[in-house]
């Protein structure tokens, strides 16, 4: 192991011996209910760098009480009073940033740069964006039609009561911000689960939650696998809403087992978003959007654009840009200086995309370059180096499936109308880019494509003013943005007699 990556371990000491106690339950860490423990790897070296508790059915139904219990103290709280809580979690998110970070890239691989500036970066703002709503949650005067002066309605809008959290490993204190920051400005209270691959950074987070002074109860951790914490949650009586982000399959389970308690439901699912460059476009911009489309955090993106359609007439010239950017990436250890990419999180992540490499091959796609494990110091870790394949056919499963690794796919089109039915011939529809010169067909073609955020001569943004969710099997529901917010309340109609 390199000095660097040694020094940054011993800063996250105190908080890797204390991953065994991860389940915070009324403020409390604690082990879980059965004793048990999950090993958590660095996916860079293979090495276990903390145990963490695998909670289940116990810990759920204790952490559900407490949420339960809290309600009232989170509630009876001024909306100003809530939003200064959360305006002090996202200043202690800062202040611990790179302890943060570290944590991120240690259990997730990604370099410590996109740990720092996009996942804790954004999910800083994140809090305080969600702050600010706290004291502007309204509801609406109505336009009632009874006689004149008879009657008044008027509609408020109210928490859900305990909601369940569920997150996945890709950005894993981002995704935890983006769901726990508007539950609670909503006046929610929560139980989070985390993956069981990336629990660390939700650990600390909830940590620092209870250090800006939020009533106990309010935020509760539950760690441990998704059939079994999980699974426990999606059938608690106890808990009205579930706001998952994961595998669209995870997510068809949930629809399924939830239907019981009828929750309702926030669904973040898979994608396989097609990124499409005319003709007219700034081509370096377009290719540089192309290789962070697919290649930010090692292609583990559910927006990744994993389909890149480019006009005939410059897609031998854009394939050869693309091909020499992608053999310059540097693979390395996420806390390394200069690395560009990391490891995939897991064996298993691997397997599944090396899987894919293999079908992409056999069904005719041309292999530009790519796509081995790395020699030497990377050959521990789960490495991959980017890939790109060229000839692929619409129908091939590298075209159609969501891979959630370094690999692109490069089609060619002739026009308009051809690539936006290409594009939208997808059982997905989470994210959408294009890049052109002309601003007519910019708009013509966002609004017909069927995706739930479509980036023009950008591609990755993100915001958190900005709605984040899917058309068609990529779920459904919002997260970010005021709809989000909304997601965790519901509606009350009050009538006043005024006769
Ligand atoms: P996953 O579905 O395997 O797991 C996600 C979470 O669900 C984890 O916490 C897991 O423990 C839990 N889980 C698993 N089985 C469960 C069950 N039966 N009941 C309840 N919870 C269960 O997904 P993953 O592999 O962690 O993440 C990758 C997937 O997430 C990809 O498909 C990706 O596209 C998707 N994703 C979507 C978005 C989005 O906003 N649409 C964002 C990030 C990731």
């Amino acid at each position: 192991m390199t000095s660097v990556v040694s020094e940054s371990i011993d800063g996250i000491r105190d908080v890797l011996s204390r991953a065994g106690e991860s389940i915070v339950i009324g403020g409390k860490p604690g082990p879980s209910a059965s004793g048990e423990l999950i090993d958590t790897h660095d996916p860079a070296t293979g090495e276990a760098i903390a145990s963490i508790a695998a909670g289940g059915a116990a810990d759920v139904d204790r952490a559900v009480s407490a949420a339960t219990r809290a309600l009232g103290s989170w509630q009876d709280l001024s909306a100003a009073a809530r939003a200064r809580i959360l305006y002090d979690i996202a200043a202690l998110i800062e202040d611990h940033a790179e302890e943060l970070a570290t944590l991120e890239t240690l259990d997730n691989g990604k370099p410590l740069t996109e740990s720092m500036f996009l996942d804790v970066g954004i999910a800083a703002e994140i809090w305080r964006y969600y702050a600010g709503w706290c004291t502007k949650i309204g509801g609406q005067t109505l336009p009632v039609s009874p006689p004149v002066g008879t009657s008044f309605a008027y509609t408020r809008r109210e928490p859900l009561g305990v909601v369940g959290l569920i997150v996945p490993w890709n950005f894993p204190l981002l995704i935890a911000s983006w769901k726990l920051a508007p539950a609670l400005a909503a006046g929610n209270t929560v139980v989070l689960k985390p993956s069981e691959l990336t629990s660390l950074s939700a650990l600390r987070l909830v940590e620092l939650v209870n250090e800006a002074g939020i009533p106990p109860g309010v935020v509760n951790l539950v760690t441990g696998y998704g059939h079994e914490a999980g699974q426990a949650m999606i059938e608690h009586s106890g808990i009205a809403k579930i706001s998952f982000t994961g595998s669209t399959a995870t997510g068809q389970r949930i629809v399924t087992a939830s239907a019981a308690s009828l929750k309702k439901l926030t669904l973040e699912l898979g994608g396989k978003s097609a990124n499409i460059v005319f003709p007219d476009a700034d081509l370096a911009g377009a290719a540089e959007g192309a290789l962070t489309g697919i290649f930010l955090n090692q292609g583990q993106v559910c927006c990744a654009g994993s389909r890149l359609f480019v006009h005939r007439s410059v897609h031998d010239e854009m394939l050869a840009v693309l091909e020499s950017a992608a053999r310059d990436i540097q693979l390395g250890h996420g806390l390394a200086d200069g690395t560009e990419m990391g490891p995939l999180i897991s064996p298993v992540q691997r397997d599944r995309v090396e899987g894919y490499l293999r079908s992409g091959t056999e069904q005719g796609a041309t292999l530009v370059c790519g796509g081995q494990r790395p020699h030497g110091d990377l050959a521990a870790g789960n490495f991959l180096t980017p890939a790109v394949f060229s000839e692929v056919r619409d129908d091939m499963r590298i075209a159609r499936e969501e891979i959630f690794g370094p690999v692109l796919s490069v089609f060619a089109f002739d026009d308009e109308a051809e690539v936006l039915r290409r594009a939208n011939d997808s059982e997905f529809g989470l994210a959408a880019g294009l890049w052109t010169g002309d601003v007519k067909r910019a708009h013509r073609v966002a609004h017909q494509l069927q995706a739930g955020t479509v980036w023009i001569n950008q591609y990755n943004m993100l915001d958190p003013a900005a709605p984040f969710g899917g058309y068609k099997a990529s779920g459904y529901g919002r997260d970010l943005g005021e709809e989000s917010l909304l997601g965790f309340t519901q509606t009350k109609s009050v009538w006043v007699s005024l006769d």
